[in-house]
């Protein structure tokens, strides 16, 4: 969600690694490089998509929906896709529903204040970073509080002991929930997105060849996902963040994907509620289903406004707020 902050774990080392004035800005092709200490995030400009006429040239589609839908302007039907790449929390889990509500507190309560500071800016400052890189490692949201605190004076913690931090707490949420799951307790369909063994279901039936791509760590997914009953879906091709965090990233899977298949980028379609996984499979050549999904509300059809204006504004080719309409979804995307 919100503007792409996609750090640069690639190979190049940051741009001046002795520079000890923390929050190192630099402007680069394609946006601004931060370095902090020895992390470097790259910050490339906002693209906001700002043609909100979708609704209008789509509108025949639109009406094949029972629920909403939003197409963009670029949106054509992609017949040749065989390889879906999902991304997990919020996309067809819930089991992780409101971890910003605990992210968010942490980074609060831990960063330095400074004169002037207005408790709604700040909050709305840690927001935007907090959710500009959803769908990336979390270890990228720490790397980017620990910018924050250096920015104000502080010295930050290593991004990997706030990671500790924030997981520890966020067990605290979640845990009831893993327990039900895990003793029948409860029915996976309760966190699971609505509609999505249906559409899960709609994907098989047509052949086409699944993947999972998270960043939560990959044993926290693959229990998930089997807790959920979905790992049947996926197979071996769950995917998740690595304690080494450059030997992951949403688009090495995409790379892969396409590499082992031999196949171009428009046999690919990547489904998500991120900034990273609609912006790695555009770039990718991709069809980009962004689902704009309201996890506190399951079911309610509405969209998450915050999510659906961003993921159109990074190039997501159709916005949905979970998938009542798989059927109908997944023949549009094939132009039938
Ligand atoms: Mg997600």
């Amino acid at each position: 969600m919100c503007l792409r902050a996609d750090c640069a774990e690639s190979n190049k080392p940051i741009a001046k690694p002795d520079c000890k004035r923390f929050g190192y800005l630099t402007a680069a092709k394609g946006g601004f490089f931060f370095t902090v200490g020895r992390w470097g995030v790259r910050l490339p400009k906002r693209s906001f998509m700002t043609n909100s006429s979708s609704l209008a040239s789509h509108d025949i589609l639109t009406k094949r929906f029972s629920g909403r839908v939003q197409f963009a302007h670029h949106f054509l039907p992609c017949p040749k896709i065989r390889h879906v790449l999902f991304d997990f929390d919020g996309t067809l889990s819930l089991i992780r529903e409101g971890w910003p509500e605990v992210m968010l507190p942490m980074f609060e309560e831990m960063l330095p204040p400074t004169s002037g500071d207005e408790p709604a800016g700040v909050r709305a400052m840690l927001l935007d970073d907090i959710m500009t890189l959803n769908g990336r490692q979390t270890i990228f949201q720490m790397m980017k509080f620990a910018e924050r605190v250096a920015e104000r004076g502080g010295v930050p913690l290593h991004p990997l002991e706030y990671k500790h931090e924030y997981l520890r707490r966020l067990e605290v949420r979640i845990q009831s929930r893993v327990n039900r799951l895990s003793g029948d307790a409860a029915n996976p369909v309760e966190f699971l997105l609505y509609g999505s063994i249906a559409l899960l279901d709609g994907l098989v039936a047509r052949g086409w060849s699944l993947y999972l791509g998270s960043g939560t760590d990959e044993p926290n997914v693959k229990h998930e996902a089997e807790l959920l009953g979905l790992d049947g879906y996926f197979g071996e091709h769950i995917y998740g963040a690595q304690d080494d965090y450059k030997s992951f990233s949403k688009k090495q899977v995409i790379e892969r994907i396409l590499r082992e298949n031999q196949v171009d980028g428009d046999r690919l379609m990547v489904i998500g509620d991120g900034y990273v996984e609609i912006e790695d499979g555009k770039n990718a050549g991709g069809l980009a289903v962004a689902v704009a999904s309201d996890e506190a509300n399951n079911g309610a059809g509405r969209f998450d406004e915050w999510k659906r204006k961003r993921l159109l504004g990074v190039g997501a080719d159709i916005v949905i707020p979970d998938y009542r309409d798989s059927d109908v979804l997944l023949d549009v995307i094939e132009g039938k």
